[in-house]
Order: C-alpha cells, then structure tokens, then sequence
C-alpha cells in the first residue's frame, strides 16, 4: 500500500463513507443522532443496517459483531454471520436494523461485581452510533454499550457516554454566561500508548511473561537503561517494519496514528494517536492495543502491554491528552487572545483546579491496578500523590488573581486585566514536567498516572463528571447575577484560595513532596488497595448519582470486580512463581550443585584441589534451600488466602502477605540465577529478552 490518503479509513463507515451511500434523509437523521443525540426511527436504522452490510460485503466481510468493553478491561466481541437461508436451499446476506441497534449476548461470564447473577444473566449491547462501524477480520464491528436489562451499566463505555454529557451540558451553561453561542461540548482525548517489544521465541520460554504478562524473576543485566541511549534512539529494522505495518493497519481503520519512538527502557516504545472526541479515542485505543499485539506476532514478535514487564528499568503508561471543544471549533483550555477569551479560560481552569482537588481519590482509584501500583511513585511515573502542574506563566497569573489584582471590576462592558501583573498567556507551554499526575501542557491537560494496559474509559468518565460538578456549582451560583464580573472574580479567588494546595509546580519525585503533600493534607494512596475502597465514599456517590453517571449499587459492583480483579492477579502471579521455582529454578539449582559435587569427588580422587567447587556447591546448596523455605512460605499463603472471606479483607492480604513473600522468593531465585552457569539456567535473562529483539 503506498499513497496513505487514499487507503486511510478504508475499512471504516465513516461520515464520507455514509454520506456516498445513505439515503440524504437518513443520513441527515443519523447525523442528528450523533451530533445532538436525538433517537433513531427503526425504518432508518433500517436503511443504514442494509448500507452498512452492503459496505462490509463488498469488502469481504461475512460476519458482524455488536463490540463492547466489559469490566473485564478487556473488549469482547460475539460473531454472527449475516447469512440468512431462503426456500430454495441457498442464502442470502441480511442485516435489519434491529440487528443493528441491539443485541444480546450471553453475559453470564462476564464480571458484574455481583450485579447480575448468573441465573438471570440476560445483559444487551447498543449501537453506540457516535463511534464509527469499522471492518476487521472479515467482520463488521459495530461499537456498543453494554448493560444488564435492569438497566444497571455492565461495561466501561456507557458511564463514559453518560459523563461526556454532562460535562456539556455544565460547560454550556458557563459559555453562555460568557456569550458564546456554543450548543454543545465535546471532550477530546489524545491517549499516547507505550509498550514492549520482545522475541516470540523467548516469550514462549517463560511461563511467567505467558501467564502474567510480566517478569515474576530475573537478575538485572549488566546494562539496563542507564546510558539513556534508547529514548528517541535509532529504531532497529525489525521494530520499524512492525511499526510501518502498524501504521498501516490503524490508518486502514481510521485511526490517526501520529507519532512513534523509541521509550527510555531498552525494547520499549510508544505510539501516539492524534486526538478525537473521548468515546472514539477509548474505542480506537483498545482497538490499536489489540492490533499491536495481533501484529506483533506476524513479526516473530511478542507486545507488551503490562505496566511493568521488567524489574529495574521503565514500565509502561499510557498519558491521557485531554481538553474540552465546543461545537463551535473552540478549544476551552486554549489561553486565548484576548482579555475576555482569558477570563473564560481561567473560569475553566480553575474550574479543573478545584475538580482535582475535590477529587482526587477517584483521579487515583481510575487508574489503580495489580499492575501499575508498580510503576506510581517509584520515580517512573508520578507519584500516587494527585497534584495539577501548571507552569511558571500561569502561575503568576494566579498569584495574581488571587491577591485582587486580576480583573477590574469597573462598570465598562470589557473585561479588563489589571495592569501590572500580567504577562502574556503562554501559547506553547514547552515547560516540561515530566513528574507531574496532571500537567497543563499549553491548550490541555496531561494525566500522565495511567497504565499501559488499562482502558482510558474509567479515567476520562471520572475527569468529565468532576469537572462538570466544578462548572454546575459555578454555573448555580452566576447564573442571574447582577453583577457578573464582581461575583465571578469573587468566586474565582475564593476558589482558588480553598483548591490552591493541590497546584505543585516541582519535582513529584523528590521524597520531599510526599512529606510536604501530606502536610497540604493531599491524600497518598499508595495501593490498588488503599485506594479502590474511596469509590464509595458518600461525598463520591453524591456526585456520580447527582449526575447519574453510576449509581450507589454500581459504584460498589466496580470496587468489588476491581479488587477481585486485583487479588486474582496476585494469585496468578504466585501460582505462576511456585509453578516456575519448583519445577524449573530449584531443579536448575539441583542439577549444578550435582554437577559440582560430582566434581568435587573426581577430582579429589585425582588429588587435585577442589576447594573452589566445594564452595561453589554450598553457595548454590544453601540458595536452593532459601528457595525452597521461600517456596513454602508463599504455598502456604496462597492457601491461606483463600480463607479471607471479604473481598477487601482477601486483596489486603494478598499485598501485604502474598505479594511481600512473592518478593522474597524472587530476591533468592535472582541470586540463584547469578550462581548458576548460563546453559543450565532454565530460561532466557533479562539481558536475552530487553536487548535481543
Ligand atoms: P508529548 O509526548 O510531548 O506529551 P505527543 O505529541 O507524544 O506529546 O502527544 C501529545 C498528545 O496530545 C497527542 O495525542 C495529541 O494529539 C494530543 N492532543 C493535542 N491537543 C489535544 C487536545 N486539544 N485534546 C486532547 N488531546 C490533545
Ligand atoms: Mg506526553
């Protein structure tokens, strides 16, 4: 494939693609549904069931499947073919719009946090029609929500829906104060994806990259990512032809793959899209992850997405872009030209200031896994500590506003800024802090706590409803004031004064600021599991059923999956070692220690000297049985782990017991692996897997 305009998003039904092949009243109507959320009639969904299948047909495809992303972080997809038999024995290719709108899979599989038992598992999908139907596999995926028939949400996405709405209808009611004549906002994300490259041929080695995703053992290589030559480095051929074809592949389907680098770990990379409305980026991020590791694999070649796949050097994140545009084209977190386009961009900014702060617990609990409690405040990533980054420039600005000097309150009609404080508004915030949670970068902010692996839905729904919690109250509290200028420069000083301690412009990873966060009272939660439990805390369940993105019974359903979610990792990760050390590291150990004993009599029947074999035998003799002791300890553990009855009381344990022995066991099994000979170790090194790709 060659000229990229011409094939990008060839295999999507997109407004182009629509526009050529609907009906003009029907596209309009499906316009309407997609812009302003109006309803479908059942004869357009009809027409465009009919023209999509058509569409997917002509190009090959055979099947369609209603395409949704349960809580299992995962997406899941159920095929059906559009084969329909007619009287003379033969078919023909149908798809009504019934077909279209909903479906029903069988969700009995599926976690619910207890909201669906399975005896009563009847769950349906609908047609999400803001997010394109795209072609993969000989199938047509159309993107859905998910949810049970007593209406409780089963999936990621549709919260996500919910919060997108309301964040507009809030930001509205403020741009109206201003005069704008905007009728709608629509939040935009730019997910930027990281990840690992390694042989296919190694992978299949280790059980624990096959079963976890990560390195559960392994001695750090002479050389990791100290020289700092891999970031923006050379791209070997092999890793740039699987980008290419990647390229390809996401361009195929619409997606605006942008920019792509070598990250600071060796083998690791990123991928950055460029930014779209926040449902259409979460569905093309799972869709670009999924692609990533499919391709992967056409390249001898094994992606992955886990959070931390080595010890030692970088693990991986995701950095969530994200901003607010209204209809009209205009970028709410753009500083703007003039005083009045200021003012309204302060209105929003600090609007997100007290957002953050308010809420900080969810900012954090969004993005807490098994996986990335390893990479939060372990100077790789931001702390666990949520604090916003704003620069220099804006600061001062602040500072300014909220000692009064900020905005006249005269009587004229323009807003006017007060004449000594203010700098110009940056237009490029190239000011990097790279060690911030959630950094203003110019015309946006950047949450940079999320994992690899996870969905960018439960983040953005939670930014979008803090946020329009923030725009509401300023909107009660403006809307038919009489002076409007004074009340809002009233309120925007008094909530600065209150939200300001969660502004911090230094170094996140400085041990220093985890004692000066705890003072500004921040909260710390430095686990999945200190943190998950504040999805209920009543302030938290007043604002999602306010806004009625989750419900009381919905917010705990996704607490429990989560930290049942988090045990079971744990669990895995601890058969997976034992599984490893019994059966591969201890007899390694064996095997050599054999060897040196055998060696130790032969050649002291020879009368040579043996001391040295002697003293390497009860090195390894005494690290076997370190491991074995360790073995044992964390056996036991995981049987007693399943004694704890709570879902709570159960993933606590799994941290503090499970984990910590899973720890031990490692520590011994490393310096095992620096005792032994190369050949006999069991599989391949940290040194094979990073540096031989
Ligand atoms: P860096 O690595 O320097 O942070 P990148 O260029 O890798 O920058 O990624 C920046 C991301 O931010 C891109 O995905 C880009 O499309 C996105 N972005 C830019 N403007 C916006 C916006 N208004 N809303 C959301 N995302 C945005
Ligand atoms: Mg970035």
């Amino acid at each position: 494939m060659s000229n990229v305009t011409e094939y990008f998003g060839c295999n999507v039904f997109n407004e182009e693609t629509m526009k050529s092949l609907l009906p003009k009243n029907v596209y309009k109507a499906l316009l309407n549904t997609q812009r302003m959320g109006t309803s479908l009639d059942a004869d357009v969904a009809d027409v465009i069931a009919a023209s999509m299948k058509d569409w997917a047909v002509s190009k090959g495809a055979t099947h369609y499947t209603h395409w949704f992303h349960p809580l299992t972080g995962y997406s899941a997809e159920k095929h059906d073919s559009f084969i329909s038999p007619t009287n003379d024995g033969k078919v023909i290719m149908e798809f009504s719009g019934k077909e279209l709108i909903k479906g029903e899979p069988d969700a009995s599989s599926f976690p619910s946090g207890g909201l669906r038992a399975t005896f009563e598992a009847r769950g349906y999908t609908a047609w999400d029609p803001t997010s394109p139907a795209f072609i993969k596999d000989d199938t047509l995926y159309i993107p859905t929500a998910f949810c049970s028939y007593t209406g409780e949400i089963l999936d990621k996405k549709t919260p996500l829906l919910r919060s997108m709405e309301v964040l507009s209808e809030q930001a509205v009611r403020i741009l109206k104060l201003f005069g704008s004549q905007a009728t709608r906002v629509i939040t935009t994300v730019g997910p930027e994806q990281e990840y690992f490259l390694v042989d296919k041929k190694l992978y299949d080695q280790r059980k624990d990259l096959i079963f976890t995703g990560r390195t559960l053992f392994g001695a750090k290589a002479p050389r990791g990512q100290e020289l700092d030559d891999h970031y923006y480095g050379n791209i070997k051929d092999r890793v740039h032809n699987y980008m290419k074809d990647l390229d390809e592949e996401l361009w195929k389907l619409g997606i605006y793959a942008k920019t792509e680098h070598n990250e600071v770990a060796p083998a690791q990379h990123e991928l950055a899209p460029i930014f779209t409305t926040s449902n259409v980026a979460a569905d093309q991020n799972a869709l670009t992850m999924e692609i990533m590791k499919k391709l992967a694999l056409k390249h001898g070649l094994v992606c992955l997405l886990h959070e931390k796949p080595f010890a030692g050097v970088n693990g991986s994140g995701k950095h969530n872009n994200w901003s607010m545009n209204t209809n009209l084209g205009e970028n709410l977190l753009d500083p703007g030209d003039s005083p009045k386009d200021n003012i309204q961009f302060l209105t929003f900014l600090i609007a997100i200031i007290k957002a953050v702060d308010e809420y900080a617990d969810l900012l954090r609990l969004s993005v807490a896994s098994a996986s990335n409690d390893h990479r939060l405040g372990a100077n790789e990533a931001p702390p666990a500590i949520i604090s916003i980054f704003l620069g220099s420039e804006i600061q001062q600005i602040l500072d300014a506003l909220e000692t009064g000097r900020m905005i006249k309150t005269g009587d004229s009609q323009e807003f006017v800024i007060g004449v000594e404080a203010l700098p110009n508004f940056p237009k490029d915030n190239t000011d990097r802090n790279r060690t911030s949670p959630f950094a203003f970068t110019g015309n946006k902010f950047e949450f940079r706590s999320l994992g690899s692996a996870d969905t960018i839905s439960c983040t953005n729904t939670i930014i979008n409803t803090i946020v329009a919690n923030s725009l509401r109250e300023f909107a009660d509290k403006l809307e038919g004031s009489s002076n409007f200028k004074k009340d809002l420069n009233d309120l925007l000083m008094e909530t600065l004064k209150k939200h300001k301690r969660v502004i911090f412009n230094g170094n996140g990873y400085d041990a220093s600021w985890v004692e000066e966060a705890a003072r500004r009272g921040l909260p710390n939660y430095i686990s999945t599991v200190d943190a998950m439990p504040h999805y209920t805390d009543e302030k938290n369940v007043t604002l999602f059923e306010s806004f009625r993105v989750y419900s009381r019974t919905e917010l705990q359903a996704r607490t429990d999956a989560l930290l049942e979610t988090y045990s079971r990792v744990i669990n895995i990760e601890a058969l997976t070692m034992l599984d490893m050390a019994k059966k591969q590291i201890l007899p390694a150990g064996i095997r050599y220690s054999a060897a040196l004993a055998k060696a130790v009599n032969e050649k002291m029947s020879a009368g040579i000297d043996a001391s040295l074999e002697k003293k390497l035998a009860s090195r390894v003799s005494e690290l076997c049985n370190a491991i074995d002791t360790a073995v044992s300890d964390l056996d036991s553990l995981v049987i007693a782990a399943c004694d704890k009855k709570g879902i709570l009381e159960c993933a606590r344990f799994y941290r503090d017991k499970v984990f910590a022995s899973m720890q031990s066991l490692r520590a011994v099994a490393d310096e095992l692996e620096m005792a032994v000979p190369e050949d006999l170790w069991p599989f391949p090194t940290y040194g094979d897997l990073m540096f031989r790709v």
